[in-house]
């Protein structure tokens, strides 16, 4: 990190400011310019706070000059970190293909009678197609993070328990995602736990993840910078794991046509900056059924890692996203094209 100090700044003012940087346990270099005097921060900046040196009077501005993630960085861990979840690699040349519904669904909330065995069956036989398709593991939502309080929650816990009978009927393992902390507990079964968009940020939950050794998929937060992004995978691997994903879903801009945008230059930005794999999803990221065969193989070129897809048995009835889901038909198209890319980046479906 290096400070630049306003040009009228006495010795003074200076001495106190390396000496206080000195109490954080930093070593200081200083080079006195004709117009600015720099002050270099030599050690763990990671405890500056920034925005705190930003408003002193004597500074002019600070830059960071290497990146606030340690255990994140590519400049600590050049190789790529391979993920493994029940055998199913993520990362290095290894591409993976999630596929499933929105949500787990029941009988009891299509035709309001009392739920039964057909609940199991819906989510079971969306499994067996997409495996059949070549998804290589399984996803579906349990909790749902819904924008109405009024919508379809999910099934919750059963919905878990669902997922479990599918993973047996199928092999597939199986990812979904955590919104509550006091859920854990719930979760011991699950291979690939999700933090969702809206739970990028939720400290207390990332923390307690990095506590266990559960391979995580991080999805980037709905407005949040690369950089926030890679702080959030920070705080789950300073707990000690290591096993992070990170899935790109698309972020808020002005664009109405689509849910959200595509940023596809996160791909080899992350990859650049991170050891990490990374994942798309072209389903959320879009909002349309359509957009999906051409993000995916986008995705594919610029590089990714795997991609996760909303694939339901019948869409116009889904519970959730229908309209960005595919019909197994059409999943199947995507595998094709996507298949037919992996050899030209050099990956392969393990
Ligand atoms: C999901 O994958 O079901 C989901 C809600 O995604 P996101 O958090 O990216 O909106
Ligand atoms: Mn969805």
């Amino acid at each position: 990190m290096i400070i630049i100090v306003k040009k009228d700044c006495d010795k003074k003012q200076l001495n106190n400011l390396t000496s206080w940087v000195k109490g954080l346990g930093l070593d200081t270099h200083i080079s006195e310019g004709v117009n600015s005097t720099i002050v270099g921060l030599v050690g763990d900046t990671s405890v500056v706070d920034i925005d705190l040196i930003n408003s002193l009077d004597i500074v002019d501005s600070v830059k960071r000059v290497q990146e606030p993630y340690k255990n994140a960085s590519r400049k600590f861990h050049p190789k790529d970190t391979i993920v493994d979840v029940c055998g199913r690699k993520f990362g290095g040349d290894n591409f993976q293909i999630i596929a499933g519904p929105c949500s787990v669904e029941s009988e009891e909330q299509i035709i309001a009678g009392p739920c039964s065995v057909e609940s199991e069956k819906q989510v079971i036989e969306i499994a067996q197609s997409v495996k059949k398709l070549g998804a290589t593991l399984l996803r579906g939502g349990a909790f749902k993070p819904r924008t109405s309080p009024y919508a379809f929650q999910g099934l919750r816990a059963s919905g878990i328990d669902f997922l479990l009978e599918a993973k047996k009927e199928t092999g597939l393992p199986i990812v979904t995602e955590i919104m509550n902390v006091n859920h854990l507990d719930l979760f011991k079964d699950v291979d690939l736990i999700q933090v969702g968009a809206r739970n990028m940020q939720n400290f207390e939950l990332l923390k307690e993840l990095g506590k266990t050794k559960k391979p995580i998929l991080l999805k980037r937060g709905l407005a949040n910078t690369i950089e926030e992004w890679l702080m959030s995978a920070e705080y789950i691997m300073s707990e000690g794991n290591g096993n992070v994903i990170l899935c790109e879903r698309g972020i808020r801009t002005f664009e109405t046509y689509t849910r959200n945008t595509l940023d596809l230059s996160a791909i080899p930005l992350v990859k650049e900056k991170s050891h990490l794999p990374i994942i798309v999803d072209p389903s959320h990221a879009t909002g349309l059924s359509k957009l999906v065969e051409p993000m995916s193989m986008a995705a594919v070129c610029a590089g990714a890692d795997g991609l996760i897809i909303e694939v339901h048995n019948d869409p116009a009835h889904a519970l959730c996203d229908g309209a960005q889901s595919l019909k197994p038909e059409q999943f199947a198209d995507v595998m094709s094209k996507v298949n037919s890319l992996l050899p030209i980046v050099n990956k392969k479906v393990d």
